[in-house]
């Protein structure tokens, strides 16, 4: 029951869920070569809604040899692509956007139901920003011999993604390697592959030529044969620092170009000038958005002393408003945690939490009994060697610390092994400028969060990984 407020009248929530009637998902999948869709050699596996454990297909598990048929297709397309002038390449990546806007409402219902995430972030983040990429490498196509990374492509990419952002991520890997000649072979989440299947049906709908682009679904044997395939150039990962670190021994000694997109433990620095309310929306922001599944979530908060205590009811007042539950419902802030094994590592550091003797408080809300759920929770009273303030929860959990002042706010918040992103709340730009000078994080956001925009770089130091995808800068890591 929710109350109006105005009288005292009350009345029923209402739900809003957006109609899944767009989508077409079919009971299985192959795997997507040379502008074909084939049956894979391999096992089929299910890709399953983590709102409902309902299982929603079948989906290839691609073998050594589909991977090796799909990088002989990437190669064989490789010097017609590369050839093609710039302008022409670029009609295609275009079109590729466009048809992302005609269709964004079907891949973002299927985003939600595959990944499990809010239909509003899908629906107005993930899919829109999608576009924005390729739009934007689009406009690069033609102009690389500006882009001071001269403009001979690579070759055959390798690109492995995670499932936070699954087609998001996509279009990251694939609109910058397309746009400088180069043709890939893409692999998503074992958890997340539908939309990534769907963008190959956007391929054949703008008729780009067989093989520049191909999808190869299935777990991390697929990931690694394919990053260790020799005829691949170049390899970008998107994941884990386990996993990056092992991708990373696996190709030393040869001569493919990496890049790393891994982890984060960002600190988000509330200091006592900050205006309190806009803070607290970029702390559930930082957060909360998308489960917390965010390699660049505000998963540390760190605020002034002085205010840490009007900062903390404020934040559990309004954590307490987040409705949680059907992510294609269109009031649902917070959706269903991606898998049963992500839900168990996110149970289990924070039990961790509450051993070394950090104190726990989650939202009141009820949780579905179908499907992986954990509430919005913070923990206060940490210190900087629990683990639950060093290690990725990748889950809708915050670590509350604070600070007296802004050099010890900098130490802390560069006390991680990560380095991924930062945020700053302060109402002083001098503040901000000498903070951020300080901070070893590869974006700050200032009095906001969670901002993403294709003209910008984005990309971490330390074990955040290394080379950067967005902007100009993304255009490096694709080109000779
Ligand atoms: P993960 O490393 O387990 O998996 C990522 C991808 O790698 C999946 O497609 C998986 O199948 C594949 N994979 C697994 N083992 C492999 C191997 N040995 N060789 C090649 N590929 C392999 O990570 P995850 O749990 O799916 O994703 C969460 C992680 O991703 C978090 O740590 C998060 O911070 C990070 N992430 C980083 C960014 C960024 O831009 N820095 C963005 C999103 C997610």
């Amino acid at each position: 029951m929710v109350s109006t407020g105005s009288t005292n009248e009350s009345f029923e929530y209402a739900p809003a869920p957006e109609s899944r009637g767009i989508v077409d998902i079919k009971a299985s999948y192959g795997l997507f070569i040379d502008g074909k869709f084939v049956d894979g050699r391999g096992e089929a596996f299910k890709s399953v809604n983590p709102a409902t454990e309902e299982v929603l297909a079948e989906v290839s598990e691609a073998n050594e040899a589909d991977v090796d048929a799909a990088v002989k297709a990437a190669r064989k397309a490789q010097r017609g692509w590369a050839r093609m002038p710039g302008a022409e390449r670029a009609k295609y990546l275009f079109r590729i956007a466009r048809i992302i806007q005609e269709r964004s409402r079907e891949i973002a219902v299927l985003e939600s139901i595959d990944n499990g995430k809010p239909i509003k972030e899908s629906r107005d983040v993930d899919i829109p920003l999608a576009a924005a990429y390729f739009f934007y490498y689009a406009g690069w196509a033609d102009k690389l011999e500006y882009s001071g990374f001269g403009s001979t492509p690579l070759g055959v990419a390798g690109q492995v993604i995670p499932w936070n952002f699954p087609f998001l991520m996509l279009s990251w890997k694939i609109a910058p390697a397309l746009a400088c000649g180069n043709t890939v072979v893409l692999k998503p989440a074992e958890t997340t592959p539908l939309t990534a299947l769907l963008f190959a049906e956007i391929c054949q709908q703008a008729d780009l030529p067989p093989g520049v682009v191909n999808i190869l679904t299935g777990a991390g044997s697929t990931g690694q044969a394919l990053v260790s395939h020799p005829d691949v150039d170049k390899v970008a990962f998107t994941g884990s620092t386990a996993v990056g670190r092992a991708i990373a021994q696996s190709v030393a000694g040869s001569e493919k170009r990496v890049t790393l997109e891994l982890g984060g433990k960002a600190a988000n620095i509330v200091f006592d000038d900050a205006p309190i309310d806009q803070a607290v929306e970029g702390i559930v922001n930082g957060i909360f958005f998308n489960q917390g599944h965010v390699c660049c979530a505000g998963s540390r908060l760190l605020v002034q002393e002085s205010v840490a205590e009007d900062v903390l009811e404020r934040l559990k007042r309004r954590m307490g408003t987040l409705r949680l539950g059907d992510p294609l419902d269109k009031n649902t802030d917070v959706g269903a945690i991606n898998s049963a094994a992500q839900l168990s590592r996110i149970r289990e550091l924070s039990a961790v939490g509450e051993e070394e003797g950090a104190e726990r408080w989650s939202a009141p809300c009820e949780l579905p009994s179908n499907g992986f759920w954990f509430p919005p929770t913070l923990f206060t009273g940490v210190s900087q060697a629990h683990r639950i303030a060093r290690e990725e929860i990748f889950g809708p959990v915050l670590s509350v610390l604070t600070f007296r002042t802004p050099a010890e706010a900098v130490a802390k918040a560069n006390n991680s092994p990560y380095g991924l992103s930062a945020g700053i709340w302060t109402e002083k730009g001098s503040r901000i400028l000498q903070v951020a000078s300080e901070l070893r994080a590869g974006v700050i956001w200032a009095n906001t969060f969670n901002k993403f925009d294709p003209t910008s770089p984005f990309g971490g130091y330390k074990e955040s990984g290394y080379g950067r995808e967005g902007g100009r800068h993304g255009l490096e890591a694709y080109l000779r």
